[in-house]
């Protein structure tokens, strides 16, 4: 994987635009050998009419549970940073969704993570799932119950 930006579509052409500093944050997390642990965080940036754009990420920290195959987010940074973005952008960078990674070279979510997209993420407007692989990142919105899979174009 190249650290330029990433772009997804949906069959609609709305576009999911991952800024590069986001990327390498992001590869930086993969699971690369055998002792590395899961991680998460959330993704925060801006709605641009139906596109969205990932500006910025919360990282492991504090509080967080980290193992082999199970990540739970759990430290108060992540909703720290959301309202730190939120305040300093004036409310332009907002919540968008979450990421996490997986052992995997090809990511694709677990049941446990869909059922926890179901039971937790909540929202009426569509949110944004990155799951971060070896090889590859699985992107995906959530728009009301359902979960729909993103085409990465570039
Ligand atoms: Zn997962």
């Amino acid at each position: 994987m190249i650290e330029t930006e990433l772009t997804f579509t949906d069959s609609q052409g709305r576009l999911l635009v991952v800024l590069p500093s986001v990327l390498s944050r992001l590869l930086s997390y993969r699971q690369l050998n055998l002792s590395s642990n899961e991680a998460a965080g959330v993704l925060i940036g801006e709605r641009r009419g139906s596109h969205l754009v990932v500006h910025q990420v919360s990282e492991p920290g504090k509080g967080d549970i980290r193992r082999r195959c199970f990540v739970d987010r759990r430290g108060p940074h992540h909703q720290a940073a959301v309202e730190d973005a939120f305040s300093r952008s004036s409310g332009c960078l907002q919540y968008l969704g979450e990421w996490h990674t997986h052992p995997e070279d090809i990511p694709s979510p677990s049941s446990t993570d869909l059922n926890s997209w179901k039971r937790y993420l909540i929202a009426d407007e569509p949110m944004v799932l990155l799951i971060v692989g070896r090889k590859e990142i699985w992107a995906a919105k959530k728009c009301n119950a359902k979960v729909i899979p993103l085409l990465k174009i570039r």
